[in-house]
């Protein structure tokens, strides 16, 4: 079964209220770092222990920041395939990916069987595949 235009409508704005969440979460992020450590923008520390202190906690951040990147990414690529109206396919079997997944994962871009054995061969190297 293909999605329903209220179940297409729905995912719609999941996706466009996360994606506005998330760019407001990076906009705090940029703003933090601008008011709490205007030195680390300007570049110059004076004191050399506190430099690298100082490096660990942007590398933290960007760290922290990366993630809300790839979020909004899948997010927009999302938004990309509701209007080309691919959305809710699979792109492995390019079968059905299923409502209630998609109102769990908005993003997602396979079904559960093909996301299943996408992460059975992609971790298979990983920590915890002694299974
Ligand atoms: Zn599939």
């Amino acid at each position: 079964m293909a999605l329903s235009p209220q179940q297409t409508q729905s995912l719609h704005t999941a996706i466009e209220q996360r994606r506005a969440a998330l760019l407001d979460e990076l906009r705090e992020d940029v703003e933090r770092v601008r008011l709490d450590r205007p030195d680390v923008l300007v570049g110059s520390v004076p004191d050399a222990g506190d430099e690298a202190l100082v490096t660990l906690i942007a590398e933290l951040d960007r760290a922290e920041a990366n993630r809300d990147v790839t979020e909004l990414r899948a997010l927009e690529a999302a938004r990309q395939r509701l209007a080309e109206g691919s959305y809710g396919t699979c792109a492995d079997c390019g079968g059905e990916i299923g409502f209630e997944r998609l109102q769990v994962n908005p993003s997602a871009v396979r079904c559960i069987r093909c996301q299943t054995a996408y992460e059975k061969t992609h971790a298979a190297s990983g920590p915890g595949s002694s299974l």
